[in-house]
């Protein structure tokens, strides 16, 4: 999350008439940027990870895990043992950062500060996620653990899932029938953001999964744990009058989704046409990923008939009104906006010739006006959009205290804006008086179990945006591809069953292609960046960074885009197809090759690879399959769907386990996962 303003909110009533005032600042303050930073280039790969975190409370004696809510009181614990590291100064600058989150029962962590692209510092990743963990378990009480899972199994379920146990009656930001107002982060912002989500839309947000139907699930299934009848608030009737759908799941708060834990990458680019075009070859990236991180097979209780989050998010925030759903013709809104803000990417944006204007193939609203504005500065159309884009939605945040700014040094207003539309890719630009340049934050993964798999998703996917850049890679396909993607990756088991759309020829007509040619053959080899000026010897032995993008080929085959991509399967995607593709594992190892990692070195990264490998051949289960899975051959499992308070429990201690170590579980990581000679396990 961004920076937490102390002061007081304004409810939406009071904040759409600062609505304007908003974006008009944001545009401006982007241009400030813009000014300062357009031409900036040279800047290092740097990246970073956030991984957030669950605090469950363990009752041993009751067989019962349930969430607790000292977020506030471990943050400062945290805060002070942070503090102690900082005074050592041979320790200062990895002493890793501890943030606030949506649910009062969550953490996020970062490293101290970000990655270079050296192999021994992608060698680290694991470890330092382990230390971070174990900095945040220390903190904790005995019983309370932090587990990396994305969606608490029974959020929201009748009855007891927080320590200490509050009534949702209370629940008066959200209106929730399930979650009670202190399952939020108690400061001003979260709550606001709920209530005025709720104020903006006219209603409370409605999340229905379809529910996994096992051999005693009641059909249809209407679900006997939803108080129907409760009468508390102004919205209560809604479940009763068709906002929950028979057959499926009904969530009602944002609390469901924005209280779900994801793993997020950040990249730091050249230049802000690198980062363009980074942004644009990891969309098609965003659904496979989510795909094979798949780890939130579990709602309120119930297994699903879906393994992900990302629907459960993008509904927990959808602030449109029905007129904007196009649900009633337009009267007081401007636009029919076809999704959330927390959604796939609507728009491709690089200016290379490579982006064909065809694969912007749906409908992307925009403030004309402000693209105008835009274009009249000199910002080139596709970046125009995007910003005009992001900019169709209202400030839901607006603290008083912070409604006149200075546009030159700040980039509240903008950030007001682009942190609240939740997309697969966030195009970062740098912010005001810091060192940091352009970047790129990668969205769509859900959270691992264990740190080796969230180091493992991370290490590929740095290797992947490496990879991109040194053989210009051409990931291209329509938008609503994607779109189409991201619904698939979501399926019970995708990874196994579902086919993706994805590009045939992914390497540039005209260039030899990575896997055809040897790591010292020449031809395909990264060149250096002109524009960069770092010496090659500094950047030996560095995943090198600043890759200039190649002039449009002579012979490029301006065919159909129709024909450019077809049905692939994960395996396909990952391991190749053919001759020609070589897969995203095999350019992945192309680019490897280029490299000068010692023996020892490309063995701890092969076993990273090797673990997207096994998900993506299917040798090895997603979480979200094992997690079906135990439920299912639990002994007190009554095959109707439902995932009892003892299930969970058992579920939740052996997920502990397997983080541990002490369990081993063939079918989801790698046979040597926990044994002794790997370091760093509690
Ligand atoms: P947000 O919550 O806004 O997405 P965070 O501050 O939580 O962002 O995380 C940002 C990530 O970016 C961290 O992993 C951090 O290490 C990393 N990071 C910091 N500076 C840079 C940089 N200059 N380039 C790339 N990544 C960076
Ligand atoms: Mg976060
Ligand atoms: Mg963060
Ligand atoms: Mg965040
Ligand atoms: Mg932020
Ligand atoms: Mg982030």
């Amino acid at each position: 999350m961004g920076l937490l303003y102390l002061g007081t909110p304004l409810t939406w009533e009071e904040a759409k008439n600062h609505a304007d005032h908003v974006r008009d600042h944001g545009i401006t303050q982007f241009l400030h940027t813009w000014d300062r930073v357009k031409d900036r280039t040279g800047d290092e790969l740097l990246w970073g990870d956030e991984v957030e975190y669950m605090v469950v409370i363990f009752d041993d004696e009751k067989k019962d895990a349930k969430l607790s809510l000292r977020q506030t009181e471990i943050l400062e614990e945290l805060g002070r043992a942070v503090g102690t590291l900082h005074n050592d100064a041979s320790l200062s600058t990895s002493v890793p950062k501890f943030h606030p989150e949506y649910g009062r029962y969550m953490l996020e962590s970062t490293p101290g500060s970000p990655y270079t692209g050296s192999i021994a510092d992608l060698l680290s990743v694991e470890a330092n996620m382990r230390y971070r963990r174990t900095l945040a378990r220390n903190r904790l009480k005995e019983n309370e653990i932090p587990l990396t899972l994305t969606s608490f199994p029974r959020l929201g379920t009748a009855g007891v899932f927080t320590e200490p146990h509050y009534d949702s009656k209370d629940a008066k930001s959200s209106h929730s029938l399930f979650l009670p107002e202190e399952i939020t982060n108690p400061h001003a912002r979260f709550p606001t953001l709920t209530a005025n989500i709720r104020s903006r839309r006219k209603s409370k947000v409605a999340i229905n999964l379809p529910i996994f139907e096992d051999e005693r699930t009641p059909r249809p299934f209407v679900d006997p744990t939803i108080p129907w009848q409760r009468d508390i608030y102004p919205e209560d009737p809604e479940a009763k009058n068709g906002a929950a759908l028979i057959d499926h799941i009904y969530m009602d708060a944002m609390g469901f989704g924005m209280g779900c834990c994801c793993l997020q990458l950040t990249f730091q680019c050249c230049n802000v046409n690198e980062a363009r075009r980074m942004y644009d070859a990891l969309i098609p990236i965003g659904p496979l990923m989510l795909a094979l991180t798949a780890a939130s097979p579990i709602w309120r209780g119930y297994l699903a008939d879906v393994d992900c989050r990302w629907n459960v998010i993008a509904g927990s925030v959808d602030d449109r009104t029905p007129e904007e759903r196009g649900l009633e013709p337009l009267k007081n809104n401007r636009y029919i906006i076809p999704k959330s803000r927390y959604d796939s990417v609507d728009l491709y944006i690089s200016s290379e010739w490579a982006n064909k204007p065809a694969y912007n193939d749906t409908v992307v609203p925009y403030d004309e006006a402000i693209r105008n504005r835009l274009l009249s500065y000199g910002i080139d159309d596709l970046l125009s959009k995007h910003i005009a884009h992001l900019f169709i939605r209202d400030p839901l945040v607006i603290f008083s205290e912070t409604i006149h700014q200075d546009d030159s040094s700040s980039s509240d207003h903008f950030e007001n804006i682009q942190s609240t539309n939740w997309q697969t890719l966030r195009f970062k630009p740098p912010p005001p008086g810091s060192s940091i340049g352009w970047r790129v934050e990668f969205r769509s993964m859900e959270v691992q179990m264990t740190d080796f798999e969230n180091a493992a998703f991370a290490v590929f996917i740095v290797l992947l945006s490496r990879a991109i850049l040194a053989f210009n890679l051409n990931f291209y396909v329509p938008i609503s591809k994607v779109d189409e993607n991201m619904q698939r990756a979501q399926k019970r088991d995708a990874a196994r069953t579902q086919k993706f759309f994805f590009r045939k020829n992914v390497i540039p007509q005209g260039y030899a292609t990575p896997a055809a040619s040897s790591p010292s053959s020449g031809s395909s080899t990264p060149s250096e960046c002109s524009d960069c000026g770092m010496a090659p010897q500094v950047k030996e032995r560095k995943l090198r960074n600043c890759f200039p993008t190649l002039a449009r080929p002579p012979t490029i085959d301006d065919g159909l885009v129709e024909d450019e991509y077809e049905e692939m399967s994960i395996k396909e995607i990952f391991c190749g197809k053919g001759s020609a593709f070589p897969g995203l594992l095999g350019l992945v190892d192309a680019y490897l090759g280029t490299l000068e990692a010692t023996p020892d070195e490309r063995k701890q990264i092969d076993k990273y690879l090797d673990l997207v490998r096994g998900r993506a051949n299917g040798t090895l289960q997603t979480p979200a399959a094992w997690m079906r899975s135990f439920v299912r051959s639990h002994p007190a499992y009554k095959f109707d769907s439902t995932v009892s308070q003892e299930i969970n429990y058992d579920l939740l201690i052996a997920v502990d386990r397997i983080e541990r170590g002490t369990l081993r579980v063939p079918e989801l990581l790698p046979e040597d996962y926990g044994q002794p000679h790997l370091n760093g396990f509690h």
